[in-house]
């Protein structure tokens, strides 16, 4: 269930260094390397499936577990009053990386971005 030419099976397989926030036997989060807000971070199940589309249902349970896990963690470390959770699938809907991924983006009161999708 890995791939040899995704970027983030390389990441959860540790080929590819990550500055890592969290994982457990399903998930890994690490911060996002380009960051749309301050602790913006990715939550990616370890197992490879290109869009949310293809993954089974079975991994939402733990998804939805480390959301919360990390979401606080990084609220908390950045003093966030927010937090937006979203990701994208297929290239026209802006994703880049094909490997199912979470985006947990900490918002600032008045930090001005604009709601996801961006690009
Ligand atoms: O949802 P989408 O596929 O557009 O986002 C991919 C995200 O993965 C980008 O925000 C990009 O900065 C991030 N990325 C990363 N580390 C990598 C490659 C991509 O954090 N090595």
């Amino acid at each position: 269930m890995s791939q040899s030419d995704c970027i983030f099976c390389r990441i959860v397989r540790g080929e590819i260094p990550c500055a890592q926030i969290y994982a457990d036997d399903h998930v890994l989060s690490f911060l996002d390397i380009g960051p749309v807000n301050r602790g913006h971070a990715l939550i990616v199940p370890g197992e490879h499936h290109r869009t949310v589309l293809d993954m089974p249902a079975r991994l939402g349970e733990h998804i939805i577990a480390a959301q919360q896990r990390v979401g606080r963690a990084i609220m908390e470390a950045t003093g966030a009053e927010g937090l937006n959770i979203f990701q994208n699938n297929f290239a026209t809907a802006g994703q880049v990386v094909f490997h199912v991924h979470w985006h947990l983006v900490p918002r600032f009161p008045g930090d001005g971005h604009e709601l996801w999708p961006q690009g």
